[in-house]
């Protein structure tokens, strides 16, 4: 057997991605340096929410199924590494038109995760569109993303190997050599370096992306539904369009809505100055609630996120020898950290052996 030595690890932002990538090299026996232009975690990270849904069943893809299955599965390790409780396993239902719903269920068999058909009726309080059927799968649920990126943090701040660098802006990464150079002239090396800047990475990584802006909106349910929706799944295929979904309150987070129908491409992840007033009213009117009118308006705020410019999609990237990006980050980026984590921990054990 190859003994593998210990080998040195620059992480390029603390979002998710970044966090859960230093842990599990920091478990795996390497010393590992997180720098963020902000603080760590940083509030304006696309990490840093309330919470994100998480879900196994990718339809019509039983390999992207079994990847999922064992993000979740480390997830619910995650908690106890962490020594903290941040998943809350609601389920999550999804609306779909009758002529889907015997395909999507078939998936699921084919994959072995459970799902069960649901009436809408038995959610009266979410907004499917006309005629829909929704399969609620249970292995599922809601992350607080939050309390995730706080824990990991904590987790790392206290780990010998581990230095945690807030207020270092990374101003260029080399591929081929792997330098990694700060605002102010600093330069790093590492044996890996993985850029996990969110929407900001294209301005480090040169990938084609396409950047989307997406306005949320934070609700307080009226008193006589606190209740109800303590128990409630995340849901997605919602209102009119079917294109809204909603995280449920709980673990001292408000309701979020949102939907595609409110995604837009942008040309800068920054809008400070953008009113987020008529993109609430268009989220408001999208019949994701249907008493919308009870709920107190406590927030709207937009985030943003990138697709791969070909595959529309997420992606981890090899730049050079030694050198990873999370070229994109949109979908499901949040609940598949685990998996990014995991490739670059065997990149980096290749590195070292
Ligand atoms: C509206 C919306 C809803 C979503 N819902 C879900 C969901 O339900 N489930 C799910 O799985 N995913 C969801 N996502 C996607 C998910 O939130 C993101 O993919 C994920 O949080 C990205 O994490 P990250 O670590 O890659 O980036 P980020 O969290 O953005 O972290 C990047 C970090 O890099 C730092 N940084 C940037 N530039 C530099 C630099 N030059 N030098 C140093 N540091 C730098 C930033 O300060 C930041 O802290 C959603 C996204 C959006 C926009």
């Amino acid at each position: 057997m190859t003994a593998v030595r210990a080998a040195r690890v620059v992480v390029v932002g603390a979002g998710v991605v970044g966090l859960l990538t230093a842990l599990e090299c920091a478990l795996a026996g390497h010393r590992v340096t997180v720098l963020d232009r902000g603080t760590i975690p940083d509030p304006g990270s696309s990490s840093y929410d309330q919470h994100r849904a998480i879900r196994t069943l990718v339809p019509g893809d039983p390999e992207g199924t079994r990847r999922m299955v064992a993000a979740h599965r480390r997830w619910r390790e995650l908690e106890t590494v962490l020594g903290t409780a941040f998943y809350r396993r609601v389920g999550v239902v999804t609306a779909w038109p009758p002529d889907r719903v015997a395909a999507v269920v078939a998936s699921a068999a084919e994959a072995g995760v459970e799902v069960t058909r649901l009436d809408p009726a038995g959610l009266p309080h979410l907004g499917f569109p006309a005629g829909a059927t929704g399969v609620r799968e249970t292995r599922a649920g809601v992350l607080l993303a939050r309390r995730v990126l706080r824990a990991a943090a904590r987790w790392l701040a206290a780990h010998p190997a581990v230095v945690l660098r807030p207020h270092c802006a990374v101003t260029a990464v080399d591929p081929r050599s792997g330098r990694v150079e700060l605002a102010g002239g600093e330069v790093l090396s590492a044996d890996l370096v993985l850029v996990a800047a969110g929407p900001w990475g294209r301005e480090l990584v040169g990938r084609p992306v396409v950047l989307h802006r997406q306005t949320m909106l934070y609700l307080r349910p009226p008193d006589r539904l606190a209740r109800w929706w303590r128990t409630a799944p995340a849901a997605g295929g919602l209102g009119a369009d079917g294109r809204a979904w909603a995280v449920p309150p709980g673990g001292g987070t408000l309701l979020k809505i949102s939907s595609d129908a409110v995604c837009r491409e942008v040309a800068a992840a920054d809008c400070a100055d953008e009113d987020q007033a008529p993109w609430a009213e268009r989220l408001a009117l999208a019949g994701v609630l249907p008493d919308v009118g009870r709920y107190t308006v406590v927030a709207a705020r937009a985030c943003h996120y990138t697709t791969d410019a070909e595959t529309g999609g997420a992606q981890l990237a090899r730049l050079g020898p030694a050198v990873w990006a999370r070229a994109a980050c949109g979908g499901t980026g949040f609940a598949s950290a685990p998996l990014v984590a995991g490739r670059i921990v065997d990149a980096v054990t290749e590195v070292a052996a």
